[in-house]
């Protein structure tokens, strides 16, 4: 294997099983991974960005070639800052596909230095995302299979703190 640093991007909002399979299977084909969660996405959030941090950084506690950081701006300008040779991302389904496809032509226009690779999703996580996650949580379903417990925990106090403050709306 040669020293080959990968960066991984995403939201990560909050992470989850289908995420962790793509960093995992990453950490096992190159040197060093290093997870990317971007700071300042356009789309509403449910966890700021030390939280989306810290839950993707206890979740790889065991994997000593998988780093997690926090970037702003470009993603291949970040990924030049750590030097990293190949941007890896997951692709669920063909709906993934145009957009990523758009995403990886568009960076090798801005970096053509840097190699981009999707790998497929394990079929077990393929119907997995942040949103049905987030969904399924706040509904208080079971969402122990989707997710580490600390993140299933993470998840029910948001839920909980969401469910005082209707209640509290209520009330006034
Ligand atoms: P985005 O970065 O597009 O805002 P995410 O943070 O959820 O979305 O995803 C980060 C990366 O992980 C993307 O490449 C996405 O396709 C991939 N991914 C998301 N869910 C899964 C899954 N269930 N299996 C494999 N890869 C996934």
């Amino acid at each position: 294997m040669k020293d080959i640093i990968a960066l991984y991007p995403g939201t990560f909002d909050p992470v989850h099983n289908g995420h962790l399979d793509i960093a995992f299977r990453a950490a096992k084909l190159w040197s060093r991974v290093i997870v990317a969660v971007y700071d300042t996405p356009s789309k509403s959030l449910m966890f700021d960005t030390a939280t989306r941090v810290a839950l993707f950084t206890q979740a790889v506690k065991d994997w000593s070639n998988i780093e997690v950081r926090a970037y702003r701006g470009l993603t291949v300008e970040f990924a030049r800052e750590v030097g990293a040779q190949v941007m890896v991302r997951g692709l669920r389904a063909i709906s993934d596909f145009e957009y990523e496809y758009q995403i990886a032509l568009t960076n090798k226009q801005l970096a053509p230095e840097i190699e981009f690779c999707a790998l497929m999703t394990s079929q077990a996580y393929s119907f997995l995302s942040s949103s049905i996650l987030k969904e399924v949580a706040l509904l208080h379903g079971d969402v122990n299979d989707m997710c580490p417990p600390h993140v299933v925990d993470a998840l029910r106090a948001q839920a909980l703190s969401r469910q005082v403050v209707e209640a509290t709306a209520k009330r006034i």
